[in-house]
């Protein structure tokens, strides 16, 4: 930085960015839509192809269900992702983790009153539960399946501390935590070795870019 003014440093300053943390630059300019049906996907891609958008999300309250892993859900999303590309629109979704409640088996039990509830938005499941590690395989075969290129996740950073002694992904309270961060990292270091990513913190969203523009190109 050599000088007050504003453009020159803000110019420096990105150019330090893109030096030391390229992909903290990388992420695409997004279209998010709450979609209800295919035809509404469609001509969203359509309208992002034609204004110079780079990526369409399907936001929270879309028709899309990425826990849904049977044939037929994996051709239609399939289909839309191959329209997306082939209009050079990257296509992504959101899925939501946290302040759900699944079942008393698979939600976080709290350690004050060993039952399910009392985590930090109501309701959560636990990541290392039957439900959770099924969650993370599901999302896993949706992405790989359908081509998407974005997995916009809600929770549950970092995961409500869970009680429970039967959950699968862990043993007890103590290392509840800690497993369900590592199976939430796990999963994103799994989508990401696809090809280059980029996650970034939106406050509300964790994105996880999985595929880049150019990175398509080889
Ligand atoms: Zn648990």
């Amino acid at each position: 930085m050599d000088s007050y003014d504003r453009e020159r440093r803000g110019l420096a300053v990105r150019k330090m960015y893109r030096t030391i943390a390229p992909w903290t630059l990388g992420n695409p300019i997004f279209m998010h839509l709450v979609s209800k049906n295919d035809q509404e996907v469609k001509n969203a891609v359509d309208q992002c192809a034609a204004t110079g958008y780079e990526a369409l999300i399907l936001s929270f309250g879309s028709h899309v269900n990425m826990e849904d892993t049977s044939a037929a859900n994996i051709a239609r999303w399939k289909m839309l992702s191959d329209y997306a590309h082939a209009r050079g629109i990257l296509i992504g979704g959101y899925s939501l983790f946290s302040s759900r409640r699944i079942s008393d088996k698979d939600d976080v039990i709290s350690p004050l009153t060993g039952k399910p509830g009392g985590a930090f938005f109501g309701n959560a499941p636990c990541f290392g539960s039957e439900w959770g590690l099924a969650y993370r395989d599901k999302i896993k075969y949706f992405i790989k399946q359908t081509g998407f290129d974005i997995w916009e996740n809600d929770g549950p950073y970092p995961g409500d501390v869970c009680a429970s002694t039967t959950h699968p992904g862990h043993k007890d309270e103590h290392d509840s935590q800690w497993r369900q961060m590592e199976i939430q990292k796990e999963l994103y270091r799994d989508l990401a070795e696809q090809e280059y990513t980029s996650t970034r913190q939106t406050g509300t969203f964790s994105m996880v870019r999985i595929r880049s523009g150019w990175a398509t190109v080889k």
